[in-house]
């Protein structure tokens, strides 16, 4: 599948921080993570730095997958608010993934820190708008939802809003505690990290069959090559249809648009926070350290690459319109724009986990627009089940719960 469209911006921006070679001989190891993007960078280093004989493989060059388009903001917020979350799996679980979205941040922070790993990582505010005055009773609720739930939110109201900015908005939330990144050089950072650790990286090695023996199981590439593992990593973001049955995610296609630098940003509130909106699609946006701007959104339910791609031009120009409309002192000049293909779960929450029908493998599918946070969570879940240490998290991020969504929903 063609993930992105040719020009996404980090990989123009930072060209190629490492490189590896392709596997040219059958290999053995205790776990094979399948896919180098974020999820599997995070998932070969938790499982490296806790022992494990780990081998990456990749059909492309390293972080070239859905990675490379991120827009990358951190939220803890995930695409299903709180309030609904709750509703169809109580207050306790709801909370809990919101919590754990939120220490995942404080998490990949202190992961770059620790690795000395530049990325770019800096904690913003979260802004998000509410599109329409009919939508600002549910936003309410989401307020109290969230400060009831422990969350450091304000309520932004229309004085508030045009005393602070330029956004035309009714009301908003505001949220302290978010952040962004580079999550390109975030995982060539992660994945150096790993091979010091010992783990074995290779890219461009496409895998076209998998085995599984009663102790074991066995990858076979294009190439004909074998490799034999005892456990198993999917983290093939989304093209893991292959390797996973069918009816977990539906696939959408995306826009992303980044600006030249800019010598103002006059109406941008809240230290140039991070900013979404309740609208469906909605629009999102951020700044980076270089002083641009990166605008993305307007989803649209298809996944056909060409197709997508054909939209870019008017995306683009419709973003460029929608952000004159809410920062007009502020000049935006298109500089890079690019198309994606996203996943979305009917609940917002990933998968991440053992599903029932495959044996001796560990889905890391950080779906939804909080994937890099995802991607976290399911690093260090999947590492913690894989040594059995115990974990509270499998049950909401499980595959177990779209059998209870399937009851509740019928019910
Ligand atoms: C335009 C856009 C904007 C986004 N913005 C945000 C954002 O602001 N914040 C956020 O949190 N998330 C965002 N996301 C989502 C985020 O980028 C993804 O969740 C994340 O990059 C997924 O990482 P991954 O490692 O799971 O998948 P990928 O990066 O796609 O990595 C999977 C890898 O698996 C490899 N692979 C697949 N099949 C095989 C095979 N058979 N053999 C060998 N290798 C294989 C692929 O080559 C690929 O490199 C955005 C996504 C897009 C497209």
């Amino acid at each position: 599948m063609q993930l992105l469209s040719p020009h996404p911006f980090w990989p123009i921006r930072d060209g190629l921080p490492g490189s590896y070679p392709p596997l040219d001989a059958d290999a053995r190891c205790d776990v094979v993570v399948l896919g180098a993007g974020i999820s599997g960078a995070l998932a070969a280093w938790h499982l490296t730095e806790a022992g494990a004989d780990v081998i990456v493989l990749d059909r492309r060059e390293v972080a070239h997958g859905s990675t490379a388009g991120s827009t990358s903001l951190l939220q803890y917020e995930i695409d299903e608010p709180l309030h609904r979350l709750a509703r169809t799996y109580g207050w306790e679980q709801a909370a809990h993934a919101y919590r754990r979205c939120l220490e995942a941040i404080g998490g990949l922070e202190r992961l770059a820190h620790r690795l000395r790993i530049d990325c770019d990582f800096q904690r913003k505010s979260s802004l998000l708008l509410a599109s329409d005055r009919t939508h600002l009773p549910r936003l309410h609720r989401e307020f109290l939802a969230r400060r009831q739930a422990g969350f450091a939110v304000d309520w932004w109201d229309r004085a508030q809003l045009a005393q602070s900015s330029t956004l035309p908005h009714p009301a908003a939330i505001l949220s302290r505690d978010g952040g962004q990144l580079d999550v390109y050089r975030l995982t060539y950072g992660l994945l150096a990290a790993a091979q010091r650790r010992g783990a074995r990286i290779f890219d461009r090695t496409t895998v076209s069959r998998t085995r599984f023996h009663p102790r074991s199981l066995e990858l076979g590439t294009t190439r004909g090559l074998r490799v034999r593992a005892r456990q198993l990593v999917i983290a093939t973001g989304y093209e893991t249809e292959p390797f996973l049955p069918a009816g977990t995610t539906e696939l959408h296609s995306t826009f992303a648009v980044a600006s030249e630098p800019v010598d103002t940003f006059a109406g941008w509130p809240a230290k140039r926070c991070l900013i979404w909106e309740t609208a469906d699609p909605y629009l999102y946006l951020r700044t980076t350290s270089d002083g641009r701007i990166l605008i993305g959104g307007y989803d649209e339910p298809f996944r056909d690459p060409i197709r997508r791609d054909r939209l870019l031009g008017g995306k683009v120009a419709a973003l460029q319109r929608r952000f004159r409309q809410l920062f007009p002192h502020i000049p935006f000049e298109v500089a890079y724009a690019w198309a994606g293909t996203f996943a979305r779960t009917a609940d917002g929450l990933p998968f991440i986990g053992r599903h029932p029908r495959v044996p001796r493998t560990w889905f890391a599918l950080g779906f939804g627009g909080n994937g890099i946070t995802f991607s976290f969570i399911a690093a260090e879940l999947i590492r913690d089940q894989i040594l059995g240490r115990p974990t509270g998290d499998a049950a909401i991020f499980g595959f177990a719960r779209q059998t209870s969504v399937g009851e509740k929903r019928t019910a």
